[in-house]
Formats: C-alpha cells, structure tokens, sequence
C-alpha cells in the first residue's frame, strides 16, 4: 500500500475544491418558488415605493403650519373635509385651515403635510379640534422613502428568506433569477454494500453513504441523484462515474478513496480528468480525493460514514457554497469543553460531542461506529497547529 505522500492542509483542500467550482447557472422561478433560492441577479425596485404620501396612523391629514401652538387648552380648530379613500387617487385635497380623515395606509391629500392621531383630535359637527401639534412629515412615509426606483431591494448572492420574498413582491417580481440547483451525482461502492431494505449477511453492510450524502446536499439546496451501490470494480465506477459526470454538477464517491489496491476511486477519476488532491491532513477524513473531470468536481470521500460526514461539513460544504454563489450557513453554539481531549499537532481534527448545559462532552467510539453520529451534537474543530483541546477551554461547536 503506498502512502499518502502528499496530504495537503483541510484549507489547502477546501481552496482546491472551490478553486474547481463550475460556474453557477442560472433560471427563473415564480415568486412563490424562490424561498432559500440564492439571487442570480439584484432585484430591484421598479417603482417608487410607496409610491406615494402615506399614513402611518389613523388620524386627519392637516397642514402642519396650521397646528403650530395647538395644545390640550388651545386646539387648533380645522374644518373637516371629509374622508380620504383607500386604495384610489380621488384628487382628494385640503385647503389650510382644513383637514381630512385619513386611515393607516392611506395616501395623503393634496395640502397635506403630517398626520395627526386620532386619540389627539375631537370632532365637532363640521369642525376637528386638534389637541396637539404635528411637525411636517409626522406620522407619513413619503413617497420614496421605502426604496426608490430603480434601487437595489435585495442583492445578488442572497439566500431568499420569507421576509425577502415578500418584499420582492413590493419590488414588483413576480419571477426571479436564482442560481440553478445544483445536481449532485451520488454513487458508494464496496462489494460489502447491500441495499438498505436487505438483512445484512456476515460481511455485508447497509449502504448509508447514498443516504448521508443525499440529505446533506438537500440540506443545502442542492439536488441529490443517486447511483447506487457499485461493486469494486473499476470500470464499472468509471461507467457509473461517465453517466454521472454527464447528468450532474458535482460526483460525490464514498468509499474506496483509499491508496490499496482494491481502491478504485482515484483510478476512476483519472482515467476520466484528473485527481489533484489525494490525502487531507483531517482526521477523521484522511482519505479524500478531490478531482475533476469533464470540468466537475469528483469528491472521493472516506467509506467510513462519520469520516465521510466530517469530509461533508469541513470541505465538500465549501464547495456547494461556491457553486451556489453564496456563504456556508453554519449553526454554531459556543461551549466549554467537558474533558481533555488530546490531537496530532499537523493534523485538523474533528471531534463529535454532545452539548449540554454549554459543556461539550466528546462522543468517543472504534472508528467505524455509527452511533456517534446519532449521539452527537456537532463538531469541533482542533486546529492542525494546536495538540489538543483542554478542559474548561472555550471552543465553537459546529452544530449537526
Ligand atoms: P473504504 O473507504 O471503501 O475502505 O470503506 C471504509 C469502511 O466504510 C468499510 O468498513 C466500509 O464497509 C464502510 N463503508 C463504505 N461505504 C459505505 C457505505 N456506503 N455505507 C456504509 N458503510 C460504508
Ligand atoms: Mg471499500
């Protein structure tokens, strides 16, 4: 078995990764298909918005000049002119020394500069009494003080939230340019893999890779097609690996990324392109290739689910973020280490803990357990320049 001469840094690998990201494509979706989209292009505003001279309150629109000195002795007296129609331009207008009823949300009249509140004012047969003085502009949006037209409401690279989508709507876009989901190929190989519904024989074991990698590009946004198990066979994956590459953006391989013999994936991937990293100085993890070919990304990740889990968050992550033009969004809680825990200087180490009450407590196991995974609440990172976290010491848990 040769070794891994030439393991590179997780930053190194991550900067390898991102360096071979294809260029994101893009599409349009209605508006109500664009949550968690990420914006292709700025939206902007097609008209002023409001759009026009707008209440904040019910009360009566006035001229503030003719309020000026009023107070709870002295109101200011304005004739009523009636109300102001929602939702209409009816060229309503005020003359000075008058006023107009104007609901929250209405547009001002013709005349008008501020708004006095209802719980200030007292109407007498055709008169308002208005107990308190507004200062030009109170309680009104003008016209383009929400956005202008032509204004950037919401820019390029942004992860659609609910609050964005409805303000896309004000921007008058009912479709979108957001950058197309990326299609992530998925393919584990072993000739131990035996499909999820089958009772594993001695020997034989549950794919969870196809799995593991397919809810984890969903999480992100990407869009999982899966290849299925493959036997140790390196034609077959090459196969397997030619239909991928034609279908997707990204091929992810689990399993045989090794450098024994029986390890197919880097093979695969250089009789197709090239591997340019081959050995990650990650533990778990180590064995990860980073490759290209018809000018996607090959990822060969460890066989090991946690090994590939912490390959997924600590590299593979980076990646999707830069073929989807936006930032990894990480959840992260701070915490104090329960306990010790001792690391290889040189090397970036991922521990699996469990949180709780703000202490992370590491979640040990035999490599090769999945029980980790499930009892664990994320990550923390050990630097490669550190050798080891001590106890009590603050530390940034990645969360699951
Ligand atoms: P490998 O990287 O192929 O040497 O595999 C390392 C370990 O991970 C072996 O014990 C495999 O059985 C296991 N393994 C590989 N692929 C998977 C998978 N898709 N699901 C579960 N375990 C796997
Ligand atoms: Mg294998």
């Amino acid at each position: 078995m040769k070794l891994f001469l030439q393991v590179v840094s997780v930053a190194e690998a991550v900067e390898t990764a991102r360096g071979i990201a294809p260029p994101p494509r893009s599409e349009e979706v209605p508006l109500e298909d664009a949550l968690r989209r990420v914006l292709a292009g700025d939206v902007c505003a097609d008209v002023d918005i409001p759009g026009f001279d707008r209440s904040t309150v019910d009360g009566y629109a006035v001229a503030a000049a003719d309020t000026v000195g009023a107070g709870e002795a002295i109101p200011a007296m304005l004739h009523y002119r009636g109300r102001v129609a929602m939702g209409g331009d009816d060229g309503a207008a005020i003359a000075p020394g008058s006023c107009m009823y104007v609901p929250t949300g209405g547009p001002l009249p013709a005349g008008a500069d501020a708004v006095a509140m209802i719980e200030y004012c007292e109407q007498v047969g055709d008169d308002v009494l208005v107990h308190r003085a507004v200062a030009p502009g109170e309680n009104v949006v003008h016209a383009d003080e929400d956005f202008t037209a032509g204004e950037v409401v919401l820019a390029a690279g942004t992860t659609l939230s609910p609050r964005d989508v409805g303000v896309a709507a004000a921007a008058g876009a009912d479709a979108v340019g957001v950058v197309a989901v990326p299609k992530v190929g998925i393919i584990s190989t072993g000739n131990e893999l035996v499909p999820v519904v089958s009772v594993p024989r001695t020997g034989e074991v549950r794919d969870v890779n196809s799995y593991l990698c397919g809810s984890f590009v969903t999480e992100r946004g990407c869009h999982p097609v899966y290849y299925g198990i493959i036997r140790d066979d390196r034609d077959a994956l090459t196969r397997t690996l030619t239909a991928a590459l034609g279908e997707c953006d990204l091929v992810l391989i689990s399993g045989g990324s090794s450098k024994d013999e029986r390890d197919n994936t880097s093979a695969a991937i250089a009789s197709l392109g090239q591997v340019l990293v081959h050995g990650v100085a990650i533990a778990p993890g180590k064995p990860t290739i980073i490759g290209q070919a018809a000018e996607k990304p090959v990822i060969g990740l460890p066989g090991h689910p946690a090994s590939a889990y912490v390959v997924l968050v600590a590299i593979v992550d980076h990646l999707l973020a830069a073929m989807m033009q936006t930032e990894v969004a990480r959840r992260t809680t701070a915490a104090r280490m329960a306990q010790n825990v001792p690391s290889q200087r040189g090397r970036e180490d991922y521990v699996r803990v469990a949180v709780q009450d703000g202490r992370a407590t590491p979640v040990f196991g035999k490599s090769g357990l999945l029980n980790t995974l499930v009892r664990s609440t994320g990550l923390v990172r050990v630097p490669a320049g550190r050798e080891g976290l001590e106890v009590d010491e603050e530390v940034e848990v990645i969360l699951w």
